[in-house]
């Protein structure tokens, strides 16, 4: 084994002891910081001051509609897969004001923008497949002349510290969908966890910076093959693969197939497959107006393509039944986003298929799509 991986070709390395300097360091340039804790049974992203809030020795089990903690005797802070949560929440907010409406006592209307609250972040232990969703994101609320300012907002304010996966789980695929276990982008500073501490790799000049006020030294070529050779094993534990070939012009062809009904007997419609993916972004606006009619609210919050309303045209919806949801909901990820976005919408976290209620795991559903075709 060669350390050739780009994950810490130029690497420093910060030892074990010294972890905690990092969250001090980012507190210092005024960073709150968000790492991953163990809290209501998953883990996920909270506000943390100490090394000592985040996971150590903690394993998850994930596999189809479950997730489980388990405790190991070890060190290690970063040995386990998708958290509970994405990063979406950090930038696209489940639920925000964008305007509001007030009628004076001569009925007259004045309205404000509501300023969004973008507090300055730090990510500790971003995941590669979930800086793969934030860049989809981006391509949704910053594309064009008209980028969202509450999204951009947050968005500037976020310094993302990534981890380089070494622990998946058996629902992940992110190397056949390209986006990980190793983060290529996307971050200002990545982590490689060894025994021994942290290979650290800096990709942005914040990240330079942040880099320099930390007892670093050279990697040396231990510690590079001890971190290779755990992202190299990363990758062959993954064994889910997306199907093969021109998956938009394939899926494209079976809007009719059987397969969709099928699916549909299981499906619940709950939504959970789309609240939990990294690269979602749907959502509605809806009005809360005072009773005495003198003011009223625009919010924007997220919505799903497996709620009926979501597709409601004059009146009626469009995917009326939750066959042409789910067939939606696919076909979109798979295939249309090819079209949208350049990419698959979907960078193999695995959550929609842990946080399934019922287990469904869209490559398997994909799969039998497809095979209908034979
Ligand atoms: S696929 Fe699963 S998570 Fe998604 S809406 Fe259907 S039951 Fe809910
Ligand atoms: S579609 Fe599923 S596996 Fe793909 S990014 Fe979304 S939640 Fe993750």
């Amino acid at each position: 084994m060669t350390a050739e991986c780009e994950g810490v070709a130029e690497a420093r390395f910060l030892a074990a002891a010294d972890r905690q300097r990092l969250i001090d360091a980012l507190m210092d340039a005024g960073h709150e910081v968000h790492g991953p804790v163990v809290r209501d049974g998953v883990i996920r992203y909270e506000p943390i001051t100490t090394i000592e809030e985040l996971p150590r020795g903690w394993r998850d089990e994930q596999q189809p509609g479950r997730y489980r903690l388990q405790r190991q005797d070890d060190e290690r802070l970063f040995a386990w897969a998708a958290p509970a949560h994405s990063l979406k929440p950090h930038v696209f907010a489940p639920r925000e004001t964008l305007f509001t409406a007030r009628r004076d006592t001569e009925g007259r209307l004045t309205f404000e923008t509501a300023e969004p609250e973008a507090p300055r972040i730090a990510i500790l232990g971003a995941r590669a497949c979930d800086l793969a969703g934030l860049f989809l994101q981006d391509k949704h609320f910053l594309h064009g002349p008209h980028a969202d300012a509450a999204y951009r907002a947050r968005r500037r304010n976020l310094f993302l510290i990534a981890v380089h996966c070494t622990h998946p789980a058996a629902t992940c695929f992110c190397a056949a969908t390209g986006d990980g276990p190793v983060a290529r982008y996307g971050y200002d500073l990545a982590i490689g966890e060894i025994d021994a501490g942290w290979l650290l790799t800096a990709r942005s000049e914040a990240g330079v910076a942040m880099l320099a006020r930390l007892p670093v030294q050279e990697a040396d070529e231990e510690q590079r093959q001890a971190a290779d050779a755990a992202f190299t094993a990363a990758t062959r534990a993954q064994t889910r693969r997306l199907p093969e070939g021109d998956l938009p012009a394939r899926l494209a062809a079976l809007a009719e197939s059987p397969a969709w009904a099928e699916v549909a007997e299981r499906c619940l419609a709950c939504g959970n497959c789309t609240a939990v993916c990294p690269s979602c972004f749907c959502h509605a606006h809806v009005e809360e107006t005072d009773l005495d009619g003198g003011r009223s609210r625009r919010l924007r919050q997220w919505d799903s393509c497996f709620t009926a309303g979501h597709s409601l045209l004059h009146g009626r919806p469009v995917r009326a039944d939750i066959a042409s949801r789910y067939r939606q909901w696919l076909t979109h990820k798979l295939a249309g986003w090819h079209e949208q976005y350049d990419r698959s919408g979907c960078s193999g976290c695995g959550r929609c298929i842990t946080w399934c209620p019922e287990g469904i795991d869209l490559l398997a559903e994909a799969t039998a799509v497809l095979e209908t075709a034979e």
